[in-house]
């Protein structure tokens, strides 16, 4: 059940861009070789600010899941998918909502932040105040340990979190739960069920995490308890109620802001970004044409790279030496801009010619992106339904 899972999605609502990749699948592309993997398109949450644009949504979800797969997303160990092809999402969405206070929603930070950016959106729907919540769901029914977000986002890990507490304590309660755990307890053999008791009485009466910790690896390498015996145990360890829902954690991408060719942060809606799969001609002329430090306007007048977005690159892109030669040059203006940038531009296209490489196998053959993604979709809700079987019991909808 603790599987060290993550779980993280996109919205499908344009051509991924250089921030993305930077600042989020380079990341996922890491991961995926330290924990089991799942990532999916989030189309559910493009609707919550597209519904008046649901072409841009169908347009875009393939071309996303090929900009994975681009970036080095390996379908052979993680679980792609869908969101809508996991109907099991918006039934715990449902159920949760029952229960989550209407507060906890209003305050989420990005609720008033959003509708006050995109005001040109009539953001005042009921999908969008519950989208936090859709998140939530989106992650408690794999039982995520861990998800990958940015700091934006981590408010929304938070109410996860709440939400899944809020659930434990609510509904965790099977009839005959202690007698049930003392039942569990015996199968651990009476070595290991008396540590077990140990850590149990440290952690309840003495607050002590070590303790925790330690009777959470004893279950792990319990061999012989069954699943139900224990998830009952994890609970009878943290104070006596099952755990049916798991809280995850935050895994903080480091603070990556990727700019844009203004500097700003690359942002399709800015109008500055430069896409994962464009065209070598279009990506070469945008960072020709890129501002540059707005004081040096002949190629005589000394430049400062603090001033200028194409600095911003060479620190994602360039080596320290190139960089050195920047900051010499630029200053003594030694080099003009356009020989400054060309460093920048080969160091783009020679990412990107990388990322065309791994499309072209899905390009040519729709068919096989197609296949990743159903399997991934079945894998999937194969682990949701799981996690559904145990919702419904707790919330009293078992009845057959
Ligand atoms: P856009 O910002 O281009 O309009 P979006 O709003 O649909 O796209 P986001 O939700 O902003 O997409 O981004 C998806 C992921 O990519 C997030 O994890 C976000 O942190 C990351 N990301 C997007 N743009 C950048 C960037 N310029 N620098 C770093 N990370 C970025
Ligand atoms: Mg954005």
């Amino acid at each position: 059940m603790f599987s060290d899972r993550v779980v993280s999605g996109m919205r499908p609502t344009g051509a991924l861009h250089l921030g993305h990749y930077h600042g989020a699948l380079k990341n996922w592309v890491r991961l995926q070789s330290e924990y089991p993997c799942m990532f999916f398109v989030a189309d559910w949450h493009a609707l919550t600010t597209h519904y008046n644009s649901v072409e841009v949504i169908g347009n875009n979800v393939w071309e996303m899941v090929i900009d994975w797969l681009a970036a080095g997303i390996d379908p052979a160990q993680t679980i792609l998918f869908i969101q809508s092809r996991v109907p099991e999402h918006a039934e715990l969405h449902t159920l949760l909502s029952m229960c989550t206070p209407l507060g906890w929603l209003e305050r989420v930070p990005t609720y008033k932040d959003q509708q006050e950016k995109l005001s040109d959106r009539d953001l005042a729907t009921y999908g969008f105040l519950g989208y936090p919540l859709l998140q939530a769901a989106d992650i408690l029914i794999y039982r995520a340990s861990y998800v990958p977000v940015g700091e934006d986002q981590v408010p929304h890990v938070e109410l996860t979190r709440e939400v899944a507490r809020r659930f434990n304590h609510l509904f965790g309660r099977e009839p005959g739960f202690e007698d049930k755990a003392r039942e569990a307890i015996k199968k651990l053999g009476s070595k290991r069920a008396r540590q077990y008791a140990e850590f149990r009485t440290r952690y309840q009466e003495k607050g002590d995490d070590e303790a925790l910790e330690q009777g959470r690896s004893l279950l792990d390498e319990a061999q012989n308890l069954g699943m139900g015996d224990r998830e009952r145990l994890y609970g009878y360890l943290e104070g006596s109620s099952k755990l049916i829902l798991a809280e995850p954690q935050a895994l903080l991408t480091e603070a990556s802001r990727m700019p844009g060719i203004d500097g700003a942060k690359m942002s399709k809606s800015y109008g500055n970004a430069i896409a994962m799969r464009e065209d070598p001609a279009s990506v070469t002329k945008k960072i020709r044409t890129m501002p540059t430090d707005p004081a040096r306007v002949r190629r005589t007048d000394p430049g400062e790279p603090e001033r200028c977005p194409v600095w911003q690159l060479h620190q994602v892109y360039s080596s320290d030496e190139t960089c050195q030669w920047v900051q010499v040059n630029c200053r003594s203006a030694g080099i003009g801009c356009l020989e400054c940038k060309q460093p920048v531009i080969d160091a783009v296209l020679a990412e990107q010619v990388v990322f065309r490489e791994r499309a072209q196998p899905y390009l040519d053959d729709p068919a096989l992106i197609r296949a990743i993604m159903a399997d991934g979709c079945e894998k999937a809700r194969r682990l949701a339904q799981e996690t559904m079987r145990d919702v419904r019991e707790a919330m009293g909808l078992a009845f057959d």
